[in-house]
């Protein structure tokens, strides 16, 4: 199973202009398509509402990535039951021919690859590479999913003969109508991620993704129904939360819920659920306040490259962002003073800018709240760089800001313990790594953690203490950021997650499932 990056592959052939060249016409050719409307997609029809709403490229506001069909409740009713009636038919198909269909749609995602991620970045304004391992994570979910159902063959197994003449089979089997609810991070790869899961495990579904990046979502039920997906396995409603995502999860026909999102909006589900007796699973992912420690054994440089990627790559838009860094005071100077230079060098900009490292906000209120917190950080801290929003040049057409390196907060400060989704880091002093690590844990959130350390006996301290799903050391290419699926199955503890079993890792697809032990005397 290879799920190499494309764009690392690009760089160790020294092709990298190769790698440009074929994303830059990609960009051209998707933004020649801009601007068309699209409809509902309901039991395989396109539906129109009468109400509408604009996506815009958050790195260009004058650029429209289309008119979207905003749903409403009776269109979710449509979805719900267009998505019952094809439940039996798509749970009783042979395992074999309901994992093509995965395989088929990843095939075309791999040949249509720059152009989806073309598409990704002018909608969410993720950087090329970022966009390219987007796409690259949502085919690796379609290959892992369904690959792992035909391992597992179906999950079904003979448990044999306990009593003579008794014959026992024991097998997993779908719930029913799964809603899905995605964000806006990871449009590609969380829409397919959570999508193929219910559907692979055999459930259909109801989808909203992010009313910010509903192309991606269009474009991936597309092809789905391309690769042979029958009529209603899946729906799509694109619209508010309130309109079509609150329906979706409390709509009786509707057993499960797989979200992606806010630490409230996700217990919000959960009782939701709890409230109206439902007994089917949340399969949540929610934020993150992610910490790293760095040890006075440490290499402080790979420290500073780990941290500066964890804190701002697709500006800190991400629940794995690295947020909070506990630095060992002996080395705690030189760290700010790299990290602080390092920082001073990223390109703000634009994807369609090959040298682009920070990413446009995806929204008004982002950036808002970053213009908020910085405030707060200059009254409260000392903000070392960054702060601003910038409006400089053509960057005055975008939500673009400066990546944030910010110290002396204390550690129980609002700052070091909310999570922002920002290019916001707070850097924080510490004597030892029993302080680190009790500093890491007081959180509510558990969801990644990095540790640099060149000692072995903290290492092993470390991975056993850290209270964290994620964890990773000494990773240089990004603290806390950027699992790859199967390699690294990603989730939390604590408020990060809800079931403890974690995306494109080896339990997922069972959560979408409900266990039925058949016996018969023969
Ligand atoms: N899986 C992503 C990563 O490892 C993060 C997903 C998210 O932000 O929701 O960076």
């Amino acid at each position: 199973y290879d799920n190499e990056l494309t764009y690392l592959t690009y760089k160790q052939d020294d092709s990298e202009e190769a790698f440009h060249q074929a994303y830059e016409e990609a960009v051209e050719s998707v933004r020649a398509d801009l601007g068309q409307s699209h409809p509902l997609k309901i039991d395989g029809e396109a539906v129109e509402t009468g109400r509408t709403f604009t996506a815009t490229s958050p790195g260009d506001l004058d650029l429209e990535i289309g008119e979207f069909t905003a749903g409403r409740e009776q269109d979710v009713e449509a979805a719900v039951s267009a998505a019952t009636a094809a439940a039996p038919a798509w749970e009783d198909r042979d395992v074999e021919s309901r994992v093509q269909i995965f395989q088929d749609a990843a095939d075309i995602m791999r040949d249509r690859k720059f152009e989806l991620a073309a598409a990704l970045s002018l909608e969410n304004g993720k950087n090329r590479t970022e966009a390219m391992a987007d796409v690259d994570e949502a085919i690796d979910f379609l290959d892992f999913y369904s690959s792992e159902l035909e391992r597992v063959d179906g999950y079904e197994f003979d448990t044999g003969e306990p009593t003579p003449g008794q014959h026992t089979t024991n097998l997993l089997r779908p719930y029913g109508v799964f809603g899905v609810i995605s964000p806006f991070n990871f449009p590609m790869a969380l829409f397919v991620g959570m999508s193929s899961g219910a559907l692979v495990a055999g459930n259909t579904v109801v989808a909203k993704p992010a009313s910010t990046t509903p192309l991606t979502a269009n474009l991936f039920v597309d092809i789905l129904h391309e690769a042979g997906l029958p009529e209603g396995v899946i729906n799509l409603v694109t619209g508010s939360g309130s309109d079509v995502g609150q329906p979706i999860v409390e709509h009786e026909d509707v057993s499960g819920v797989a979200f992606t999102g806010s630490r409230d909006v996700g217990l919000r589900i959960q009782k939701t659920f709890m409230d109206l007796g439902k007994r089917g699973p949340v399969i949540a992912e929610l934020g993150g306040k992610n910490p790293v420690i760095v040890s006075d054994t440490a290499d402080v440089d790979d420290a500073v490259e780990g941290v500066k990627t964890g804190a701002f790559s697709f500006s800190g838009q991400k629940c794995s962002a690295t947020s909070r860094v506990y630095v060992h005071e002996d080395v705690i100077d030189e760290f700010i003073d790299k990290l602080v230079a390092e920082t001073e060098e990223l390109t703000v900009g634009r994807a369609t800018e090959r040298d682009t490292f920070v990413s446009p906000l995806i929204d008004d209120s982002a950036v808002e709240y970053y213009q908020e917190i910085t405030e707060q950080a200059r009254s409260d801290g000392t903000v070392h760089i960054g702060g601003n929003v910038r409006t400089d040049g053509d960057l005055a057409d975008g939500r673009f800001v400066e990546p944030t390196v910010v110290t002396d907060i204390p550690h129980d400060h609002e700052l070091a313990r909310e999570e922002h989704f920002l290019p916001f880091v707070t850097v924080h002093p510490v004597s030892d790594l029993d302080e680190g690590i009790e500093k890491s844990n007081d959180s509510e959130y558990g969801l990644c953690a990095g540790l640099f350390s060149q000692d072995e006996a903290e290492i092993e301290r470390w991975f056993d203490e850290v209270e964290s799903g994620m964890t990773y050391v000494n990773r240089t290419q990004s603290a806390t950021t950027g699992a790859l699926v199967q390699a690294q199955p990603f989730g939390g503890w604590k408020f990060s997650g809800t079931t403890g079993k974690f995306a494109g890792g080896y339990w997922y697809l069972q959560q979408f499932m409900r266990e039925q032990s058949r016996t018969r005397v023969e």
